[in-house]
């Protein structure tokens, strides 16, 4: 089903003027079941073309911290000798999408790039496709980042999870086709080798989110941790929402740099359906609808990054409602920061997200609901809770964080009863996690987690 994957320009012979195939990698950071690179691959071999394949480090990205930048550079590392390999000449620039792309395009004949979410990306995307077209080059965008398109799942906001659900699930079996990479007829070595200390010297690193040593970046480090979880912990993953347990994957960080394909972890999921069958499901259930309900949310969700647009109706009236209720404390980023709550499951969960990059699921939900709780308003809450989420969570900035923190004020939710603060928002306490977890055991492990290293 790889056609449906693709949105493209009208345009269908290559220019003639071409010199290349141009593959503009950006959101798809791997080889594996990467469509925007197996059509280019083709292309280039039918039109006897070499393949360049070009990565724009931009060196002031929106949100983006030590700690990402280090995560992605080592996969990009990877990919240098990856391409090196296969006869793909692999530039790695670091500048503005605008300062690099332009000269690239003009000695292209035929234009990839990969998928887009974001609306700066999408826009970005969007303009380039359109540079192309007056360059009278064929353009073809492909996404391989979930496992059904996002455009294909549904052609509207869905609801909930009980709404996307169905339409995932009549048509995943047609987007698990899985691909082999050609080898390239017309090899080239590789123009541009770059070095990794040397580009995080020219960062513009706004917030100090440090590197840290808990997740290594690329795609083989992606595959050893999917191997050690199918190997080692799926089998538990029902009893994985206990945060002192390590049960779930853990592969958000490389989903989110698309070091992972989702079609790779799903089809590798359904090899332990007869097996694991409660626990493979649970699984699948996270990967493909409340992944991709995330995707469809940022997708045709008009406002689902602003406070006043992201929730339900209901929402809004209940935290009108709620307004001037008396918050019994209220709490600074400092003190978040610092860890130095009075609550010390909330204390270790910053821990957590701060030496690691990562969080339990439990405790982000905890967490989040934590902040809504200790902040004088909701707005100021929100911004806090997506300014955290975003600089420290390797996999934070994601379709996924959006919807997650939206989800804490009510959205893809329901009305629960009603209460101080929170009106009809869900609640969570620290007696919960006492009564369902071994959540002190989560608090020793958090407290005797390392410091980041730099
Ligand atoms: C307040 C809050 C903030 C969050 N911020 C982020 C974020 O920035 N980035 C992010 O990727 N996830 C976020 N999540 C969702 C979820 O917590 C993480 O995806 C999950 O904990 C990642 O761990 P895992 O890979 O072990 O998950 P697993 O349980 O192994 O699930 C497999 C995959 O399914 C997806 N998934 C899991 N849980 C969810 C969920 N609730 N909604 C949507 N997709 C899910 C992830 O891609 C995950 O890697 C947030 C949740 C909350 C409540």
């Amino acid at each position: 089903m790889l056609n449906k994957r693709v949105q493209s320009n009208k345009l269908t012979d290559p220019n003639t003027q071409g010199r290349c195939v141009l593959y503009w990698m950006q959101h798809t950071q791997r080889i594996d079941q990467n469509y925007a690179l197996y059509h280019a691959i083709k292309k280039a071999n039918t039109l006897a073309l070499p393949l360049k394949v070009l990565f724009v480090i931009v060196p002031d990205y929106k949100d983006a911290t030590t700690r990402h930048y280090q995560f992605m550079l080592e996969g990009l590392k990877e990919l240098q000798a990856t391409f090196k390999h296969m006869g793909a000449d692999f530039c790695v620039e670091t500048g503005s999408f605008d300062e690099v792309l332009a000269s690239y395009l003009k000695a292209a004949s035929v234009f990839y790039l990969d998928d887009a979410y974001m609306p700066f990306m999408r826009q970005t995307k969007k303009h380039w496709i359109h540079e192309a077209t007056s360059l009278k080059i064929p353009a073809h965008q492909l996404f391989s980042d979930t496992v059904v398109p996002v455009f294909q799942v549904s052609q509207k906001t869905e609801y909930s999870a009980r709404t996307i659900r169905p339409k995932l699930l009549k048509q995943v079996d047609d987007y698990l086709d899985e691909v082999e990479m050609p080898k390239l007829k017309k090899r080239v070595n590789s123009s541009n080798a770059f070095s990794l200390e040397e580009v995080m010297n020219t960062l513009d690193v706004k917030v100090l989110s440090p590197v840290t040593e808990y997740f290594k970046g690329g795609e083989t480090a992606a595959f050893d941790a999917l191997n050690q979880f199918f190997d080692t912990r799926l089998k538990h993953y029902p009893k994985g929402n206990d945060p002192s347990t390590a049960y779930t994957s853990q592969l958000s960080p490389y989903l989110h740099f698309g070091m992972l394909s989702p079609v790779r972890v799903y089809l590798e999921a359904q090899h332990y359906l007869d097996q694991y069958p409660e626990a493979t499901e649970g699984f699948l259930e996270q990967l493909l609808v409340r992944r991709e309900l995330a995707f469809n949310f940022v997708w045709y969700h008009d406002g689902f990054d602003q406070f006043n647009q992201m929730t339900y109706g209901w929402a809004y009236d209940t935290m009108d409602a709620h307004r001037e209720d008396a918050r019994a404390t209220i709490y600074t980023l400092d003190d978040y920061l610092k860890a130095s709550t009075h609550d010390a499951y909330f204390n270790a969960a910053m821990k957590e997200m701060m030496f690691t990059g990562y969080m339990h699921n439990t405790m982000r939900m905890y967490w989040g609901k934590k902040i809504i709780e200790w902040s004088k308003n909701y707005e100021s809450a929100y911004e806090t809770i997506l300014y955290l989420n975003n600089h420290f969570f390797l996999d934070g900035r994601d379709p996924v964080s959006y919807a997650s923190v939206a989800w804490l004020f009510g959205q893809h939710d329901r009305a629960w009863a009603s209460r101080e603060i929170f009106g009809k928002m869900r609640y969570m306490n620290a007696n919960g996690l006492k009564r369902k977890y071994a959540i002190e055991d989560y608090v020793k492990q958090m407290n005797a987690l390392k410091k980041p290293l730099k």
